[in-house]
């Protein structure tokens, strides 16, 4: 039974009229059997505009920790529809916020409010341009860090032949998409992740060149690959030697992984990090946070960092909403989220069996992707690059006709809301998507 989504095609066709590309975001464009319309969000569950309702993995690609509508959201929206939205003047919230997030992230002295996890990456590249004077920024193949000009590489999935080309030299990143120039990656160095000997070369030939070495501490954006053991702690080791600040781009692992981030788990401290998506449970709001004598460049006018929304009255309500949430009960939230999908990742590999197809998940707790592919493990990007992409893109589909909404690229996000029974539903609904797919 094939899924009735006509009215979602219907819309897209009105939204082309209008809306270029009739959709508000490229990648929401490349979804089977269509992009869908919604009529409504509540908890774990998204209705369609065709009436079909689906348990939500996809949660808006990573803000909706608290699932859709929480009411404490709702709560947070009715003070702020009392005292207004947004005054470009200073208020109590931002106050709050930011003292909050100066006690919960461990690296955190001072931090500076944005609207999206592209402009925290901005600011925090401009920062550590700022404070040491160099210029070269060192990223690794298969992160994200957003759509700017100074860092956007690889899109929508990374093409490997631009990707093997920058690979073993010290050349521009290729540009990821187009009318971007390519001068603005001229001081960007590309480097393979979790390959500690390929960082100590640049460190060795070049560090009196670089500003900063950015990275996401779990590669969630394509396979959810963590770190080698010692890998990141070399490098924070190197780059506090070589006077080289690290950036870790927490805008999916921020609040997602535990309230201290993924550099609170694994008991790092880079000198910033950039937050985002989970921050706002679904509202625009994104951050820079760190050192002192780095922030300190903010103070003093060095550093540039404006927004006409930034640090608004309703975004840093929904925050402290969002934080107070997932502080309760001592964080508890964080182990239910865990344990849920562990359940489930365990369900999906016990179907994988069941059906005898190759498949891998790589769980980093309230986050997993899941792949098909005949790899063992996938420890680095080129690995990943071996998966069946257009398979997975097919496994979406029909789990969308199954009443579960997952992301085509194979990342799902838990939210607090979810329950065993979705997860149970969850697992019948793969059993059948996947037999459907064995055939
Ligand atoms: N950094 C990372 C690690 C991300 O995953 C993303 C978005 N997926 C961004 C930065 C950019 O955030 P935004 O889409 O809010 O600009």
């Amino acid at each position: 039974m094939s899924l009735n989504v006509e009215k979602s095609k219907q819309m897209l066709l009105e939204s082309q009229k209008y809306l270029a590309g009739g959709v508000a975001s490229t990648l929401r464009a490349s979804m089977k059997p269509t992009p869908l319309f919604v009529e409504s969000g509540s908890g774990s569950r998204v209705r369609d505009v065709d009436g079909n309702e689906y348990i939500d993995y996809l949660l808006a690609y990573g803000p909706l920790i608290l699932g859709h509508a929480h009411p404490a959201m709702a709560e947070a929206m009715n003070e702020a529809t009392k005292r207004g939205f947004t005054y470009g003047l200073q208020h109590d919230g931002e106050i709050k916020l930011a003292k909050l997030l100066t006690e919960l992230l461990p690296c955190a002295d001072k931090v500076a409010l944005s609207g999206s996890g592209t402009e925290a990456v901005m600011l925090a590249l401009r920062l550590s341009r700022a404070y040491t004077g160099r210029t070269k920024v060192v990223r690794f193949h298969g992160h994200f860090h957003g759509w700017s000009d100074a860092i956007f590489t690889s899109f929508p999935s990374p093409d490997m032949k631009q990707s093997s080309s920058a690979r073993s030299s010290l050349a521009s990143a290729p540009p990821g998409t187009g009318g971007q120039s390519e001068n603005s990656l001229q001081d960007i160095i590309m480097l393979p992740w979790n390959d500690i000997e390929a960082f100590e070369a640049l460190i060795a030939k070049e560090k009196d060149s670089i500003a900063a070495v950015i990275t996401e501490p779990i590669m969630c954006n394509n396979g959810c690959i963590g770190p080698k053991a010692g890998y990141l702690e070399r490098i924070r080791e190197l780059t506090e030697q070589s006077g080289i600040v690290m950036i870790m781009d927490e805008v999916i692992t921020g609040f997602r992984l535990g309230l201290g981030g993924a550099h609170g788990k694994l008991g790092l401290k880079p000198d910033l990090v950039t937050i985002g998506k989970a921050l706002g449970g679904g509202f625009a709001i994104s951050g820079v946070a760190g050192k002192a004598d780095i922030m300190a460049l903010i103070e003093n006018g060095t550093v540039g960092h404006l927004g006409t929304l930034n640090g608004n009255f309703a975004a840093t309500s929904a925050a402290l909403a969002v934080l107070r949430e997932l502080g309760k009960d001592n964080g508890s939230s964080y182990s239910r989220m865990e344990h849920l999908f562990n359940r489930l990742v365990a369900g999906l590999r016990e179907l994988l069996n069941k059906h005898g197809i190759q498949g891998l998940i790589n769980q980093a707790g309230p986050v997993f992707h899941f792949m098909f592919t005949e790899e063992k493990q996938v420890e680095d990007f080129d690995t990943f690059n071996k998966r069946d992409a257009a398979k997975y893109s097919r496994f979406a589909e029909l789990m969308l006709e199954e009443g579960v909404l997952v992301r085509p690229s194979g990342l799902w996000y838990i939210s607090t809301v979810h329950t065993e029974a979705d997860i149970e539903t969850t697992i019948q609904a793969a059993d059948r998507a996947l037999a459907k797919l064995a055939l």
